[in-house]
């Protein structure tokens, strides 16, 4: 476990905010959560809402900005930004501003705020989310000034971020799942049918979409699509055929 999520782990009641409690914060605009950064991950539905806003391909948008690598413990695809320059600049920061202020990820979105999920980390796969599952923290943003004093409610509102998101369970859902499928099956397959599964897990939720159609439709019929696979690969909540 990395230091900053011990930290929220070992605090977690102290840095809870309720959807309608006050917390106080002043965003002053000086820029520097854009530079120096190389964390800035995007989940499918930051990607395909970026593209959208580029007027991109997902493909197009994914090539221009980001770069995919296996999780390091959970060893699923993770996409992130590509920083640029010395400075490490967020590649979508375009004249000192955001060029996706409207839909710009969520991670950047909801700060100072965090979205969690607390589970039972004896699950090997987290399952069946409900709203209520969902936690907001209030870390110290370490910039700003405190003049300003808002709620978790509000706050999610600027973005169109729903409280009770049901595409964040979701995606918590098909993360834990799909992430504990590519650890046995990293073990348990030659590398080159890994590779191919890895693949095809990578395209289907992060890239298989068109940005003239709905989001959520696709993102069902995607997950409709892995859940069919990995069934096939023999994925039954554990993996059966220990070899090819
Ligand atoms: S996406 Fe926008 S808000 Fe987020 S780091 Fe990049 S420029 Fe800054
Ligand atoms: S969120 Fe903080 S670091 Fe980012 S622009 Fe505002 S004050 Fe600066």
């Amino acid at each position: 476990m990395d230091n900053r999520l011990k930290e929220i782990v070992d605090n977690f009641d102290r840095l809870k905010v309720g959807v309608d409690e006050p917390f106080k914060f002043h965003c002053t605009q000086c820029g520097k959560c854009c530079i120096d950064r190389e964390d800035i991950l995007l989940n499918p539905k930051d990607l395909f809402n970026i593209a959208k806003e580029l007027n991109l391909t997902i493909m197009d948008a994914f090539g221009e900005y980001c770069e995919m690598y296996i999780g390091g413990d959970s060893r699923f695809p993770i996409v992130r930004l590509v920083p640029r320059g010395e400075i490490k600049r967020c590649p979508l920061l375009k004249n000192k501003k955001c060029s996706v202020h409207k839909v710009k990820p969520t991670v950047c979105a909801l700060f100072p705020l965090g979205r969690v999920i607390k589970f039972d980390a004896k699950q090997d796969v987290i399952k069946n989310l409900t709203p209520g599952d969902i936690n907001f923290i209030f870390t110290e943003p370490g910039c700003g000034d405190d003049s300003e004093t808002h709620t978790v409610r509000e706050w999610l509102g600027e973005f169109d971020i729903p409280i009770e998101d049901k595409y964040y369970l979701a995606w918590n859902n098909v993360l834990s799942e799909i992430a504990h499928f590519l650890q046995i099956a990293e073990k348990r397959f030659l590398s080159k049918r890994f590779e191919r599964v890895f693949l095809t897990v990578f395209s289907l939720l992060y890239l298989a979409y068109d940005t003239q159609q709905e989001f959520s439709t696709q993102f069902e019929r995607n997950v409709k699509k892995l859940t069919e696979i990995i069934k096939r690969e023999g994925y039954k909540g554990k993996l059966l055929n220990d070899e090819e």
